[in-house]
C-alpha cells in the first residue's frame, strides 16, 4: 500500500480534481492525503484574521466570495444532478459551519475549526466525485484518528490504532481518502499541522502503515537544484537521501514541509516527489541512498536574525556558550547557525517573538549586536569533508556578495552562508551558475 499526498493545486480546480481522481483510480487500493483547494486555507486565514480584529462584515463577504468559487467548481466537476446536490450539501455543511462561528466567541479555538474546513471541503468533493465515478473510495476522518500528544508531537500509537480500526471496518475500500493538515490536540480540539501540513500528514500514515511508497503530488516535476520561484533554468533533482531532503526543506525549499522527512527516514520509506501535470516525469526520490559526493541543491530561509555576544570574559573561559545556550532554552527559541570565535559568538534565528528578551538577558555576558532581514542560503548534497574543493566554489560563487556568516562541518550534507536579503536572489543566482551550469 502506498500514500498518495496531493497538494492545493493540484486540487485547485474541477479539471485538476479530474485529473488527480484518474491517478488515484489507477494507483489501486491506496490512502489518498489531500490539501483544501489552493487559496482556500489563506482565505480561512483571512477570515480569522478579520473576526480578530472584530470586522465581522469583512469576515461574511469573504466567506461569501468562497462559497462562491466552490459553487462554481460544483456545477463544473460533476456530471448528474444527484452528484451536484450532494456535493452542494456537504459544502454548505462547511460555509454553514464557518458562518455559525462568525457570529459567536471568537478565540483561537474557534480559530482552528475554521482553518480546519479547507481540507474537509476538498476531500468531501473528491470523496463524492470518486462515488460518481463508480469508485467505491471511504472517507478516513482525519479528526477520528489524527492526534498530537502534549508535546506537539503526533502520537504515533494512537495513530496506528485508530486508523488501523478505521481501515479494517472498510476493507472492501477501492481506494481510502482523508485530509491533510488537520489533527486534534492532547486535549482533544481540533487543531492542525502547521501550514504546509499535509505532506507531514502523509508520511506520520506512511509511517503508521509501514506502506511502500510515499507520494507527494505537486505541481511541479519534483526537488530542483534551486528555487524555481527565483532563479531560471532549475533542473530536477532524481535522488537524494534523507538527510539532504531535510536540509533542503528546512532551509527553504518549500515543496517539502521540514517535518514530513523524519516519519519516512526512521521507516525507511521512501518518498517521491511528483508533478500532478506531468505525472510521467520521474521526479526525486528520497531514500536511504549511499554518498555519491555530489552537490544537489540550494535553497534560501528568509527572516533570519543574527544575533552577536561578544566578550572578552570568552576568552580561555569554559561554560560561557552554555549560558548562551541556556538564555535561548529559557525563551524557547530554536538556533538555526552558530559562528563562534575565542571573543564572541554569533548565532541565527528565525523566530524573533520574544528577540527583545533574549537580548535583555544576553547583555549580562557580554556586548550584543542585532543583524536584521537576513537569510539562510544553504548548499546541501554529499559534502563529507574529505570530499575536496565543493566550499571553495560555493564561497567562491559568492565573491561579490558580502556575508555574514558561514557554517559548514556540522553535517556532512550542508554549507549554510548568511546574507541580506537584497542580495538574496543574486546569491541564489550565482550559486546556479558555478554549481550546476
Ligand atoms: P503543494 O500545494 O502541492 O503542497 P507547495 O506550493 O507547498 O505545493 O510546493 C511546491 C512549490 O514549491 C513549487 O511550486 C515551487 O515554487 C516551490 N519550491 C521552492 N523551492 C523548490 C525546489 N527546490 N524544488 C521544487 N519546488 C520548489
Ligand atoms: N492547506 C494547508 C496549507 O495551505 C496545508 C497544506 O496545504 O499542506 O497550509
Ligand atoms: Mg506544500
Amino acid at each position: 500500500m502506498k500514500v498518495l499526498k496531493f497538494g492545493g493545486t493540484s486540487v485547485g480546480s474541477a479539471e485538476r480534481m479530474r485529473a488527480v481522481a484518474d491517478l488515484v483510480r489507477r494507483g489501486g487500493r491506496n490512502v489518498v492525503v489531500l490539501s483544501a483547494m489552493s487559496g482556500t486555507t489563506n482565505t480561512l486565514v483571512e477570515i480569522t484574521d478579520y473576526l480578530y480584529k472584530g470586522n465581522i462584515p469583512g469576515a461574511q463577504e469573504t466567506l461569501n466570495t468562497l462559497e462562491m468559487k466552490y459553487s462554481g467548481v460544483i456545477s463544473e466537476l460533476y456530471s448528474t444532478d444527484t452528484a451536484r446536490a450532494r456535493a452542494a450539501m456537504l459544502i454548505g455543511e462547511s460555509i454553514g459551519y464557518i458562518r455559525a462561528l462568525i457570529q459567536g466567541e471568537f478565540a483561537v479555538a474557534e480559530e482552528r475549526e475554521i482553518l480546519a474546513r479547507g481540507e474537509l471541503m476538498s476531500t468531501a468533493m473528491m470523496n463524492e466525485y470518486l462515488h460518481e465515478c463508480g469508485v467505491r473510495s471511504v472517507m478516513l476522518p482525519a479528526l477520528e484518528y489524527m492526534r498530537t500528544d502534549s508535546n506537539g508531537e503526533p502520537d504515533m500509537k494512537y495513530i496506528a490504532t485508530r486508523l488501523g480500526r478505521l481501515m479494517d471496518m472498510n476493507q472492501d475500500a477501492d481506494v481510502y481518502i482523508t485530509q491533510g493538515y488537520i489533527c486534534r490536540n492532547a486535549f482533544g480540539d481540533i487543531d492542525n499541522l502547521k501550514r504546509g501540513g499535509s505532506d507531514y500528514t502523509a508520511s506520520i500514515i506512511g509511517a503508521v502503515l509501514n506502506a511502500e511508497e510515499i507520494q507527494i503530488w505537486t505541481d511541479i516535476d519534483g526537488m530542483h537544484n534551486n528555487d524555481p520561484r527565483y532563479v531560471e533554468g532549475t533542473r530536477p533533482v532524481s535522488r537524494l537521501n534523507f538527510e539532504e531532503a531535510a536540509e533542503l526543506a528546512y532551509f527553504g525549499a518549500k515543496i517539502l514541509h521540514p517535518n514530513c522527512v523524519l516519519p519516512a527516514k526512521l521507516n525507511n520509506i521512501p518518498v517521491r516527489l511528483l508533478n500532478t501535470m506531468q505525472p510521467e516525469a520521474t521526479g526525486t526520490v528520497i531514500y536511504n541512498m549511499p554518498p555519491d559526493g555530489s552537490i544537489k541543491a540550494v535553497a534560501a530561509k528568509d527572516n533570519i536574525t543574527a544575533v552577536k555576544i561578544k566578550s572578552g570574559r570568552m576568552l580561555l573561559a569554559y561554560g560561557f556558550l552554555h549560558k548562551v545556550f541556556e538564555t535561548f532554552e529559557k525563551h524557547r527559541t530554536s538556533i538555526d547557525m552558530i559562528a563562534t570565535s575565542e571573543v564572541g559568538v554569533t548565532l541565527t534565528i528565525d523566530d524573533d517573538s520574544r528577540l527583545a528578551a533574549i537580548v535583555d538577558d544576553l547583555k549580562h555576558f557580554g556586548t550584543v549586536t542585532v543583524d536584521r532581514d537576513m537569510v539562510i542560503i544553504c548548499v546541501v548534497g554529499d559534502l563529507e569533508w574529505h570530499n575536496r574543493g565543493f566550499e571553495s566554489r560555493a564561497v567562491a560563487a559568492l565573491a561579490d556578495i558580502p556575508i555574514r556568516m558561514i557554517s559548514y562541518g556540522g553535517s556532512n550534507y550542508n554549507i549554510s552562508m548568511v546574507v541580506h536579503k537584497d542580495n538574496k536572489v543574486e546569491a541564489l543566482r550565482r550559486l546556479s551558475e558555478k554549481l550546476f551550469d
